[in-house]
């Protein structure tokens, strides 16, 4: 079977009009879960990665496994009032509700070269988010890393030409 066939896909969650992909059935699946990983490091395999951030909390899944397995390191954002120290927020739109993302402000260096993973590509506005929040602190965002993509929202449009790796499209 095919990575795909290991996404759930549930409708109208959480909302009505939703196509909610669910991807803990992959994640089940230890096999499985390390091809995905495998694969997302293959994709990237030409970049020259000094951090991976992702996210909370799908993108931590995602995101920290493939630090680990590139040997670099991993910086969580996460939402407003979790972390423990100094942070830099942004606040922006999902594809249903509002939120704000948070990093720590010394987690990223000026000139450091990060790729942002998440789990999902929808509306791009978690990721554009993650991408300003990086950029803030002065980082290089040399690419963002997904394991699924929903083409028809088409939020590649909001990166503004930062190279997008894919796994599985919708
Ligand atoms: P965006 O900000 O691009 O509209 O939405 C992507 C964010 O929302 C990601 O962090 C992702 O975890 C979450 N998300 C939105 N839709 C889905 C979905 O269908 N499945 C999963 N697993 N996450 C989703």
């Amino acid at each position: 079977m095919d990575l795909k066939d290991y996404i759930r896909v549930i409708e109208d969650f959480p909302q009505p009009g939703i196509s909610f992909k669910d991807i803990t059935t992959l994640l089940n699946d230890g096999a499985k879960y390390r091809q995905a990983i495998d694969e997302l490091k293959e994709l990237v395999s030409e970049l020259k990665i000094d951090l991976i951030a992702g996210p909370e909390a799908r993108g931590f899944v995602i995101g920290a496994p493939l630090a680990y397995a590139l040997g670099v390191g991993f910086v969580p954002i996460r939402k407003s009032g979790k972390l423990p120290y100094d942070t830099i927020e942004i606040g922006y739109d999902l594809e249903y509700g509002k939120d704000t993302l948070a990093m720590h402000s010394d987690a990223i260096k000026p000139g450091q070269n990060v790729l942002i993973a998440d789990d999902l590509l929808a509306t791009g506005g978690t990721i554009s988010t993650s991408v300003e929040l990086v950029k803030k602190l002065g980082g290089n965002v040399i690419g963002t890393a997904f394991l699924i993509e929903l083409v028809d929202l088409n939020g590649r449009a909001k990166l503004d030409g930062i190279d997008v790796f894919t796994l599985l499209t919708y």
